[in-house]
């Protein structure tokens, strides 16, 4: 589903991903876990094509997302072709990014009315049934101002949703919120692991939920994997040092 080969990203002379190597499988929960600043939050925004990588290749359900040599010439995708790709992914952010001006319903059923073509019928239908799977049936015609953090996060999540993505990138989704609302967006997030096939990638600081979660937990430092495996071993039996620092950092 998912294949960063060699993948190299500087911001300057700042190495931020150094020949970086993974791949994730349809449907797989993917939890990139590690210190603040070794370039997990990067490796999202790389797959949303808001950052260009300066080296490698970056697949996503076998398309290239990145420059490539076919023989000796360089080919560079198209904006279209991105565009295509990147309407496969959906990403939640730690900031909700909703649009202020437009009700709970407006801001879910915008994209798949414009970028996807969907009636406006059609549209609102969907993300009614999505409103009620992350539990704010009721909340479809608020602003997103008169909501909670832990609502505009469950809206931000439907509005994702709404774009039937085979791919969804979680990006510290709980850390702008107070603690008390912690569990309701997790929960959400839970159901949705539950219910669908959707493949997640899944970059957090709540280990809990990683473990829950994900079938695979990378750890990172400094732009490289130091650790992978199953949550069970990640968690309980860490191999590496810098694993067992981090985790005791943390949890
Ligand atoms: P993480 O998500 O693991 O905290 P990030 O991917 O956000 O790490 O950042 C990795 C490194 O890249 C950090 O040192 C950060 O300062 C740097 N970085 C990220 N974005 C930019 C940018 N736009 N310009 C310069 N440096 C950046």
């Amino acid at each position: 589903m998912i294949v960063f080969d060699k993948v190299v990203k500087r911001f300057g002379d700042h190495v931020v991903l150094d020949h970086l190597d993974f791949r994730v499988e349809r449907g797989e929960r993917v939890a990139l876990i590690g210190p603040s600043g070794s370039g997990k939050t990067t490796i999202l925004r790389l797959l949303m094509t808001l950052e260009d990588a300066n080296g490698g290749v970056i697949w996503v359900e076998g398309e290239p997302l990145t420059h490539q040599f076919k023989g000796d010439t360089l080919v560079k995708p198209s904006q279209k072709h991105l565009r295509a790709v990147r309407s496969k992914i959906g990403m939640v952010f730690q900031q909700f990014n909703l649009f202020p001006n437009m009700t709970v319903l407006e801001n879910i059923t915008e994209a798949p009315i414009h970028v996807l073509g969907k009636s406006k019928a059609e549209a609102t239908e969907r993300a009614r049934q999505l409103l009620a799977t992350v539990g704010l049936r009721d909340k479809e015609n608020a602003h997103p101002t008169k909501l909670s953090g832990g609502q505009q996060q469950r809206v931000a999540i439907a509005r994702a949703l709404a774009m039937d993505p085979d791919i969804l990138l979680l990006d510290e989704v709980t850390s702008a919120l107070d603690p008390e609302l912690v569990a309701d967006v997790l929960g959400v997030l839970r159901r949705i692991a539950e219910t669908t096939d959707i493949t997640m990638l899944i970059v957090t600081h709540e280990m809990g939920f990683a473990r829950d979660v994900a079938d695979r937990v990378l750890v990172f430092d400094e732009g490289r994997i130091v650790e992978e495996g199953d949550p069970e071993q990640i968690f309980t039996a860490p191999r590496r040092e810098r694993t067992r620092s981090f985790l005791k950092a943390v949890v």
